[in-house]
């Protein structure tokens, strides 16, 4: 998918969540598939924002605004694993071989955490 069509889908989901009352049934419903959505989009797309993305649907940020940092991984050794996120407040050392999926386990930890950036 091309960024118009990320901003394209961010766009119907925060026109119909913010043309309900807050609280209403069918907010949480809006929110929900939002929610949902932003789950699949993140399994296809490892640079992808869900907490940007959400935010935006909640209409917190500008509908075309970019997310704060991207969170990419960055894996310098397998032997003796090391990676690092590329938004600079993530690193992973482990005394031993890990495999790029052990690695991307404990990566997505960090991305999940989104705002604190912690490890
Ligand atoms: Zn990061």
């Amino acid at each position: 998918m091309t960024r118009k069509d990320y901003e394209a889908i961010e766009y119907a989901l925060y026109s119909r969540y913010n043309s309900y009352p807050n609280p209403s049934v069918q907010l949480g419903v809006v929110y929900g598939v939002a929610c949902d959505i932003a789950f699949e989009l993140e399994k296809t797309n490892k640079a992808f924002d869900r907490e940007h993305f959400l935010a935006i649907v909640r209409g917190e940020r500008e509908l075309n605004s970019k997310p704060n940092r991207k969170h990419e991984l960055i894996i310098t050794c397998f032997h003796d694993a090391m990676a690092e996120c590329s938004c600079g407040k993530w690193t992973y050392v482990y005394p031993g071989l890990r495999t790029r999926a052990q690695i991307e386990e404990h990566f997505k930890m960090h991305t999940r955490q989104g705002k604190t950036g912690a490890n």
